[in-house]
């Protein structure tokens, strides 16, 4: 499929078993349907030092930056602009999610920011 930022054809690759999308240009993921919750659900992966306490302090933020209506992506399989859409309500990742559910758009770095906030959630539930 072609890079919804234009950038030209993306690569499918498996991450944790799953087979997702990837742009080697601009580093965005599209990722079908039901693909991002089954990473959010694999087993946690270990990050570099640093990396899980800046994720946290940039994350937990209410709300969409108005920038964010601008973007004009569409969805590969309807042609339909992409919603923006805060994830779980207030984790401060901004994803860019189908009406039609066919599948979320996640810029550079954001996939391993939703695993991190998810860890870290998953991790106060359990009381660890
Ligand atoms: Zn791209
Ligand atoms: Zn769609």
């Amino acid at each position: 499929m072609e890079c919804l930022n234009r950038c030209g054809s993306m690569l499918e690759v498996f991450y944790n078993d799953v087979e997702i999308d990837v742009c080697p240009v601009c580093i965005g993921v599209w990722l079908d349907d039901t693909e991002l919750a089954e990473i959010v659900r694999s087993p946690e992966r270990s990050w570099p030092p640093g990396v899980v306490e800046h994720v946290l302090e940039v994350t937990g933020k209410m709300g969409i930056p108005s920038a964010e209506f601008d973007r004009e992506l569409d969805c590969p399989q309807c042609s339909k602009i992409l919603d923006p859409v805060n994830y779980q309500a207030n984790s401060g990742i901004i994803t860019n999610t189908c009406q039609n559910g066919h599948g979320v758009w996640l810029d550079h770095g954001e996939l391993a920011k939703v695993q991190i906030y998810m860890e870290h959630w998953r991790k106060i539930t359990r009381g660890a």
